[in-house]
């Protein structure tokens, strides 16, 4: 199946061609469709299956760029992974301009992270222990968030980071979408997701 046969705006979809994106990966297809149609997804794929343009095409798509505020959230195991999502929503989302992503990792110097806070921002993307440390000293607000996106779940997971996910969540307002990404399903993940997510479609490729 085609982006083309989605509801994604023609900027995007013009976008995603000038990209060489037009066939749909089987997680795209599979997962795409709800997303757009709000759901909350649990999509379980590997990586190298196009699973991050499947939940950044879903956050752009829910995204007013004239409104200055954090309106997404992505929590992802380690830095290397953060960044990789950053650079795939920028290039996605190249047809709107005057996006802001700004990346949240623990390892990297706070300093700058604190000046990009106060300069705002429309997607965060970290991981989440530096997420948490911005939320608990009150540098950045969620309360406009209606896209959170877990991505590699189970990492975190065996990384020990419930407790830092949890207090992310619970700076996200109620009503909201959410998309979690897994390579796979373990217990602990299918415990999270009923504590995080409401009535989701589940996606296994
Ligand atoms: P991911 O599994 O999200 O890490 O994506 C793997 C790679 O596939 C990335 O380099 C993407 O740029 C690329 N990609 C994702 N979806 C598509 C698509 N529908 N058509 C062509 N390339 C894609």
């Amino acid at each position: 199946s085609l982006f083309s046969e989605t509801p994604l705006s023609t900027a995007i979809l013009e976008n995603l061609s000038s990209l060489g994106y037009e066939t749909m990966t089987d997680i795209q297809a599979q997962t795409l469709p709800l997303i757009l149609d709000g759901k909350d997804v649990i999509g379980q794929g590997k990586t190298g299956s196009g699973k991050t343009a499947a939940f950044s095409l879903g956050i752009l798509h829910n995204l007013n760029v004239d409104r200055f505020r954090v309106q997404a959230i992505v929590v992802c195991p380690t830095r290397e992974l953060a960044d990789q999502v950053a650079v795939e929503i920028r290039k996605l989302a190249r047809a709107i301009h005057n996006i802001k992503v700004l990346t949240l990792c623990g390892g990297a110097p706070m300093g700058p992270q604190i000046g990009s806070l106060e300069h705002g921002a429309h997607i965060v993307v970290g991981t989440p222990g530096r997420i948490e440390e911005h939320l608990v000293k009150g540098r950045l607000s969620l309360d406009e968030v209606n896209t959170f996106v877990l991505d590699e779940a189970d990492r975190m997971l065996e990384m020990g980071f419930e407790d830092s996910i949890q207090c992310i969540v619970e700076h996200c307002p109620a009503q909201r979408q959410n998309l979690l990404f897994s390579a796979t399903y373990p217990q602990g993940i299918e415990k999270l997701c009923q504590h995080i997510m409401k009535a989701p479609e589940k996606v296994v490729v």
